[in-house]
């Protein structure tokens, strides 16, 4: 996902653009915008931390952008890709690095493993909305 911040800086053509450049084939992809439900389900995980609040806050504000990414390692490369959770220590060159202001809002989301990878897939879209 393209979080609302990374949007409402008009970085979607940018962010795209260094992804597909680093190798990754977008196979689904929308514009949409997160209910309060729908953040609260995707990021369950988190639901005890003391930021879950303004999580779910940041993340229904505006609209996002999700997409499906392959490419062969593609969970390791792109959390490479966009770099540490908190931008400030995110590597020279990565998305959080270049587009991100603070920890809570950092521009992107990756999924951390295959299976999240399925899962996540499957909460924003369909069967055939996916052309792989
Ligand atoms: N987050 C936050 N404060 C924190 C840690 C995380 O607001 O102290 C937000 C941030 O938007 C982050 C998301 O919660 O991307 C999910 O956190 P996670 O630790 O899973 O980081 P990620 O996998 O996105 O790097
Ligand atoms: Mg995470």
């Amino acid at each position: 996902m393209i979080k609302p911040d990374a949007v409402e800086k008009g970085f979607i053509g940018p962010i795209l653009e260094k992804i597909t450049a680093a190798g990754f084939k977008i196979i689904a992809m929308k514009y949409t915008r997160l209910s309060r439900r729908d953040a609260k389900e995707f990021y369950a995980i988190h639901k005890d931390r003391p930021f879950f609040g303004e999580l779910v806050d940041f993340m229904t504000r505006g609209p996002i952008v999700s997409a499906i990414l392959e490419k062969d390692n593609a969970v390791e490369d792109f959390r490479a890709l966009i770099g540490a959770t908190n931008p400030a220590e995110a590597a020279e060159g990565t998305i959080r690095r270049l587009f991100a202001i603070d920890i809570a809002e950092n521009a992107i989301h990756g999924s951390d493993s295959d299976a999240n990878a399925a899962i996540e897939g499957a909460f924003h879209f369909s069967g055939r909305e996916i052309y792989s």
